[in-house]
């Protein structure tokens, strides 16, 4: 049996809890299917929206999150510092926009919502959104200011944790499959992969939406997940249009440093289909088109899509499972960019110390068992 700890999966939650082990001085290896970080760690926009994106009932969550926003800065600058390379790291903050009067009562109703729970909101008029972001739609009828949401170039980020796992001196192997996963009398289950089985004193299940899905894993410990396809694009814009997160009901808009605009996304139970659809892709296109007109003559940059790892409630799936040593981190559905830091500090903190952190309580693999 090697020491330490055995991941599957490089992803950002991968990644980044072997970077966070590694920086304690813990051997980890890491077992990637593919490339790493080329799955929903790469599809997604970016966003760092726990105040925009708060729903009703959802406080464990909201708490998950603003924890993790509160992580970002320090985390973005060792994980810079380290590399010296930088992840696109950005506080404008965010402006959720009404396009008519139905939109205006359920933006009013959230935002009610969001200062019944002391978040920093501010309401803006009509001629207060022009002056906050010119290149929004005149039609624009109020908005909610969030200057607290952040984003982070996903894309960077990840490519920026890979760096920082190697340099750190976390082994990691790619084009490394799992195929299956052996339990054991005594420890966590052996793991085959690339024509051998691996035994490490530690495991740690990161593999997104597919997390479920590997041989061996029945019953209780495997994780419920599926994927949820998220459609998405990017065109180009002069840098600076737009400097803010933008939300309406129908789409959002994550500005990149270059000019691009990633609008998304589409949300579908499709399984892995990964076809981009007409459909799907028109009403990306309309829903930018409302909030920005000028989007109308901005050459496409890109269309792709991924899949988020949804759990059964939504909310990530984080800890240690019935059999000690056999960890899960997955199930972060739409903000595993947002929920990085977090899940990097208390699962690597999970790991070395044997005991639950108080902020992953709810997130516990136990809550589906029965
Ligand atoms: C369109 C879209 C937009 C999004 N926008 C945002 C956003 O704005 N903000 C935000 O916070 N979140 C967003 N998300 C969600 C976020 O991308 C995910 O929650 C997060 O990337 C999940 O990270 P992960 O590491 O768990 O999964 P992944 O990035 O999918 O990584 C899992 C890895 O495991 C590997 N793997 C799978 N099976 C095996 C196996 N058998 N053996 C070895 N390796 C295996 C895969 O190849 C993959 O590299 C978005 C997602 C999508 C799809």
């Amino acid at each position: 049996m090697e020491k330490g700890t055995l991941i599957i999966g490089g992803g950002v939650i991968g990644l980044s809890i072997g970077w966070r082990l590694r920086a304690r001085g813990e051997p980890v290896t890491l077992l990637e299917r593919g490339e790493t970080g080329r799955e929903a760690s790469w599809a997604a926009a970016g966003m760092l929206a726990p105040v925009s994106e708060v729903h009703f009932q959802e406080d464990v969550n909201l708490r998950l999150g603003q924890e993790s926003l509160r992580l970002y800065p320090e985390f973005v600058a060792e994980l810079e510092a380290f590399t010296g390379k930088e992840v696109g790291y950005r506080r404008e903050g965010g402006i959720s926009v009404s396009l008519h009067a139905d939109d205006t009562a359920e933006l009013r109703h959230r935002f009610e919502y969001q200062q019944a729970l002391d978040l920093p909101v501010e309401w803006l008029s009509a001629t207060e959104v022009q002056n906050l972001a010119p290149a929004l739609s005149h039609n624009v009828v109020a908005a909610v200011y969030s200057p607290a949401d952040h984003q982070v170039d996903n894309r960077k980020l990840v490519t920026v944790l890979r760096c920082a796992f190697v340099q750190a001196g976390g082994i990691l192997h790619e084009q490394t499959p799992v195929e299956e996963v052996r339990l054991l009398e005594d420890g966590p289950p052996a793991v085959r992969a690339g024509g051998r089985e691996w035994r490490s004193e530690k495991l740690l299940l990161a593999a997104g939406s597919w997390s479920g899905m590997i041989p061996g894993l029945d019953g209780a410990l495997r994780p419920w997940v599926r994927p949820v396809k998220g459609q998405i694009l990017a065109v180009r814009a002069a840098p600076d249009l737009i400097r803010h997160n933008i939300r309406t009901p129908d789409v959002y808009i994550a500005p990149r440093a270059d000019g691009r605009l990633v609008v998304g996304a589409t949300v579908e139970e499709m399984g892995y289909n990964a076809d981009l659809t007409v459909g799907g892709v028109f009403e990306l296109l309309r829903g930018a088109w409302r909030a920005i007109p000028g989007v109308y003559e901005m050459p496409i940059h890109e269309i792709w899509c991924g899949f988020r790892p949804g759990s059964r409630d939504n909310a990530p799936i984080l800890g240690e499972t019935e059999i000690p040593g056999f960890f899960i981190a997955t199930g972060h559905y739409r903000n595993g960019i947002l929920n990085t830091p977090v899940t990097a500090k208390y699962m690597s903190e999970l790991i070395l110390a044997g005991t639950m952190p108080e902020i992953l309580a709810p997130f516990s693999p136990a809550r589906f068992s029965g």
